[in-house]
């Protein structure tokens, strides 16, 4: 979703009560000079751009319910597979950092992925693990019974719901170029923490943990299972080293072609990248 959130101006949420985006991204406190703590700042100013999040959730839902209804109407349900995703979350002020494209943290690559496809993708089975979107293509040659392409980076998702094969997706690479700033108020957060808007960021996220490198400002480590929220920064702690190399040189592999699991390692030489 994007900002503004909310839905098209005819929209009335049932959150935000008053049909009108506070739409005040801008200058969300997370995002003032004055801020120097890692949670929200600001509960109340917080609490109505959240509500018009939720807002445009109801909206997007509401066009998925529409959606549905149509392709039944018109006898399309039995074969159609219809996939829902996102290309990036959304920050609304944790890390210092609003809107997306800045970081990498888990709140901006974590996003909704759903196969519906009734009678070939079991109905509301969820499934747990990291996984990458760059699955999707693969996923779906698989669910609709295409020859598999070999060009494809990543492996079919659907033993994860067939339980007919181990997850071998552990491992995701994100990034993201150096964006500029278009605002003043942009570069609030860049005093705050490593952000895209000093140099390129890149990220391998695994079940357990998320490491995140800087071309200039460094690297961050989280344990996820300890620290949802990451923000402890584990990168320099004594007993991460032995899990820090392990890392680097999966997320090194990753980018060069080479990663680990068999479905790809035919293909070594594409240098293409994922989110
Ligand atoms: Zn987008």
């Amino acid at each position: 979703m994007h900002h503004r959130y909310g839905g098209p101006a005819s929209f009335n949420g049932p959150w935000s009560g008053t049909g009108k985006q506070v739409s005040r991204l801008r200058i969300h406190p997370a995002r003032r000079d004055d801020s120097t703590s890692l949670e929200l700042t600001d509960d109340k100013w917080n609490e109505e751009l959240m509500n018009e999040y939720d807002d445009g959730i109801k909206y997007d839902d509401d066009a998925l319910g529409e959606l549905f209804r149509n392709l039944e109407a018109r006898g399309y349900l039995k074969n159609t597979l219809v996939v829902v995703t996102s290309d990036h979350g959304e920050s609304l002020g944790e890390h210092h950092i609003a809107y997306h494209g800045e970081a990498l943290y888990r709140e901006q690559i974590y996003v909704p992925l759903v196969f519906w496809f009734p009678g070939h993708v079991p109905a509301g089975k969820r499934v747990s693990g990291v996984i990458s979107n760059a699955s999707i293509p693969a996923t779906v040659m698989s669910v609709l019974s295409f020859a598999p392409v070999a060009d494809f980076r990543r492996p079919t998702l659907d033993a994860l719901w067939s339980g007919s094969a181990p997850n071998s997706n552990a491992g995701v690479v994100s990034e993201v170029a150096q964006i500029y700033p278009t605002a003043a108020e942009d570069l609030v957060s860049e005093k705050l923490v490593p952000t895209a808007m000093q140099g390129a960021m890149k990220s391998l996220t695994t079940d357990q943990w998320q490491l995140i490198t800087h071309e200039r400002l460094g690297n961050q480590l989280y344990d996820h299972t300890r620290d949802p929220h990451e923000l402890k920064d584990v990168f320099s702690a004594a007993d991460s080293h032995a899990i820090v190399g392990k890392l680097m040189f999966q997320l090194q592999s990753t980018i060069q072609g080479k990663p680990s699991h068999p479905d790809v390692e035919h293909n070594p030489s594409r240098s293409s990248l994922e989110k």
